[in-house]
This record gives structure tokens, C-alpha cells and sequence, in this order.
């Protein structure tokens, strides 16, 4: 076949195919991948890291999401995101950078929405709580749990544990988790990196909106900062007036767009320099993919303010007390009397440090779940709390 000539449709249907013609040199192609730990034929219409990403969606994970909050709990109202949709913003972002740099989006996507499947229930201070609750056990960090729920705790397949992920998959959010590479001079894969930066244009983004909608900040508040004074300048260049409600969604969809745009343009013009060279060959350059100077800047003096004004916020931080004290309480009577773990919990706390192993039972809950657990434990001295 001479390839000169367009593919049809017939042959991309063939993904190797697809991706020899779509993807640039330097994209993670699933011909290269280095398989699953535990072997598998290959799907005849699916790519590796497609099926990785379709055991991600299909995951009970990946569905807790969808109880577990970002920033803002349900006590605060229904406007704003969950992780769920937190990491489905993510996802897009993601992708739309990814197909425009001719990287593998399959992976991508697989990667955004595994991003924050290990996160715990109450946001960051679920985080602050176990962390100091599994201090003897090195701490809990939510990559690292990530890697444990795809590797270990799902229950989907009957001849392995786990979800038996591509190794490039699992090594995406391996580096996430420990920040390996960047000690030897490595940079990460370059679908990995799209996916961080979206992560956090994504949510500062949303955070503007929520916080907004919300009212704890105001767009007069926030016109003090350059990367809002930038976006709003652009919204009037298209509308002379806006009602209020309006503005709020043009704020954040140019919030996006600009940073999408300046991160686009400038990996393209990095990645120019770079083409023909393989995944590896870019990865030991140390590659990276980065905001311009003065984006970068504005972007920085964007998440402090918001670290001051909306995540120190006196109504969240009442609302965190609260769920900082049931989980710490939860794990101690935990830690107490382990025979108040599920049976499956019970089992891993055989072969896994307790502490860890309460944590992980912990961590894996949804916020609701973890307040009906509280309850639960609360008001009767005995009896097993329910696995998730
Ligand atoms: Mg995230």
C-alpha cells in the first residue's frame, strides 16, 4: 500500500494504523507499549491504553468520585464541582491539548481520569488528617493510593486483583505519585504533563467560578489580579455589557482559553525542535511543557490569592473542622478495635500494616459514606462498618 495515499476509513478503524498516521513521533503509541503484568490478548478494535481508560470509567472508584468533594461540599449548595466533574473538566482540557500536540489521547484520557481516583472523602483536609494519621506508616498521599486501588482493590476481573493497567499508564501516575524522574534529570512522558497542566488550569478556573457563584468573592475583588484584568479585557473586546451571571461563565471560559492557547503555543514551538525523536529520546532531554513567562507569573499570583481568599475561607473552614475531627475519630476507633473492618479489610490488615490498611478503608469512601460510618461507630460500640 503505498502510503502516499489517504487511509481509508476500513484500515482506521486498526488503531496502530490510526495512530501511525495521527500521532506525532514523540506521542506514546500503542505499539510501543510494554504490555500488563499480568499478559492479555489484545482487543481486536482497542488500543491498550483505550481499554485502560474504559477500566478506569467502569471502576467503583472511579464512581465514588461522583460523592466525594473537590473544594466545596454539598453543605455549600449544588452549583459547584465534585471530583467527578472536576476530573471530567480535566479530561477535556486534557484531550483538546493533547489532539492539537499530536500526542496520544487514549493515554491522556486514561491518565485524567485515573488523576484523582485515590483521593480521599473532605477534600485536601481528608488528606491533612490521614496524612497525620498514618504518620508511623510514611504518611497517605492520594497518587500513591491511586496506584494501590488500580493495582490492588479493585475487584473487577477473577484471574488478578486490580485492573491490570498498561505499564505506561500505571508509570504516568507512578511519576505523579513520586516525582522519580525529575531527580535524574527525566522529564515525564509528555501526556502525563498535559494532563497536570490541565488539572490546574482546570481547577482554578472552576475554583473563580464556584467561589463566585457562591459568593464568597466578588469579579470586583478578583479585577486586582493580571490574568483576570487579561481575560475580562478580552470578554469586552467581544461584548460591550454583560449581565452578571454572564460574565461569571465568559470569566471562566477565558480563564481557559487563555492558558490553553499560551501553554499550546508554546509546546509547539519546543516540541518543533523535537520531532522525529521517540517518547524515551524526548523524556531523557528533560523536556517540558510550560506556560510563557508572563502567563506563568499571572497564573502563580492567581492561586495564591485563591489559596488566602476561598480555600481559607472562614465558611470552609468550618465546614473542614467538622470533617477533620469525624475521620480522625473513625480511624482511631479503627486503629482501636480492627475487627470493626469489613471482612476484606480485615484479610489485607494480615499481610498490610494496620494503620495503612485503615487508612486506605478510610480514604476509599465517599463523604456521605464516611459521615454514615461516623454515625455508625458513634452510636454503637460494636459491630463491622460497611465496605464500599
Ligand atoms: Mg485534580
Amino acid at each position: 500500500m503505498d502510503r502516499a495515499d489517504p487511509p481509508t476509513s476500513t484500515e482506521l478503524q486498526g488503531y496502530e494504523l490510526r495512530e501511525k498516521q495521527l500521532l506525532a513521533s514523540f506521542a506514546m503509541h500503542s505499539c510501543d507499549s510494554d504490555g500488563r503484568n499480568h499478559p492479555e490478548a489484545p482487543h481486536p478494535y482497542r488500543g491498550p491504553f483505550a481499554r485502560d481508560r474504559d477500566r478506569i470509567l467502569h471502576s467503583s472508584a472511579f464512581r465514588r468520585l461522583s460523592g466525594k468533594m473537590q473544594v466545596f461540599t454539598g453543605e455549600m449548595g449544588v452549583y459547584h464541582r465534585t471530583r467527578l466533574t472536576h476530573t471530567f473538566e480535566v479530561a477535556s482540557v486534557a484531550r483538546t491539548m493533547s489532539r492539537v500536540l499530536e500526542l496520544n489521547e487514549d493515554l491522556t484520557e486514561a491518565l485524567a481520569l485515573m488523576h484523582d481516583i485515590g483521593h480521599p472523602p473532605y477534600g485536601h483536609c481528608g488528606e491533612d488528617v490521614l496524612s497525620e494519621c498514618m504518620n508511623e506508616v510514611g504518611g497517605f498521599s492520594h497518587n500513591e493510593f491511586a496506584l494501590v486501588i488500580v493495582n490492588e482493590l479493585e475487584q473487577r476481573y477473577a484471574g488478578f486483583p486490580g485492573l491490570n493497567l498498561s505499564r505506561e499508564t500505571l508509570a504516568g501516575q507512578d511519576v505523579r505519585a513520586h516525582k522519580a524522574e525529575a531527580e535524574i534529570g527525566r522529564s515525564p512522558m509528555l501526556e502525563v504533563q498535559v494532563v497536570d497542566i490541565a488539572d490546574s488550569i482546570a481547577y482554578d478556573a472552576h475554583d473563580v467560578d464556584d467561589a463566585l457563584q457562591m459568593g464568597l468573592l466578588s469579579i470586583d475583588e478578583l479585577s486586582r489580579l493580571a490574568i483576570i484584568r487579561r481575560s475580562l479585557e478580552r470578554i469586552r473586546e467581544k461584548h460591550r455589557s454583560l449581565p452578571a451571571v454572564h460574565l461569571r461563565q465568559s470569566l471562566v471560559h477565558e480563564l481557559i482559553d487563555l492558558q490553553v492557547s499560551d501553554l499550546l503555543q508554546m509546546a509547539m514551538e519546543r516540541l518543533r525542535a523535537v520531532e522525529g525523536k521517540s517518547t524515551s529520546e524526548v523524556s531523557n532531554q528533560g523536556l517540558r511543557l510550560c506556560h510563557s513567562g508572563t502567563i506563568s507569573d499571572e497564573r502563580k499570583e492567581l492561586e495564591s490569592f485563591l489559596f488566602d481568599a476561598v480555600y481559607r475561607h472562614e465558611r470552609l473552614m468550618e465546614v473542614r473542622e467538622a470533617a477533620s475531627d469525624r475521620l480522625r475519630t473513625l480511624f482511631e476507633i479503627l486503629l482501636q478495635d480492627p475487627q470493626r473492618l469489613p471482612l476484606r479489610f480485615r484479610e489485607r490488615a494480615q499481610r498490610v500494616h494496620i494503620e495503612k490498611v485503615v487508612g486506605e478503608y478510610l480514604a476509599g469512601m465517599t463523604d456521605a459514606f464516611c459521615d454514615a460510618q461516623f454515625q455508625f461507630a458513634a452510636q454503637y460500640d460494636s459491630g463491622s462498618l460497611a465496605d464500599w
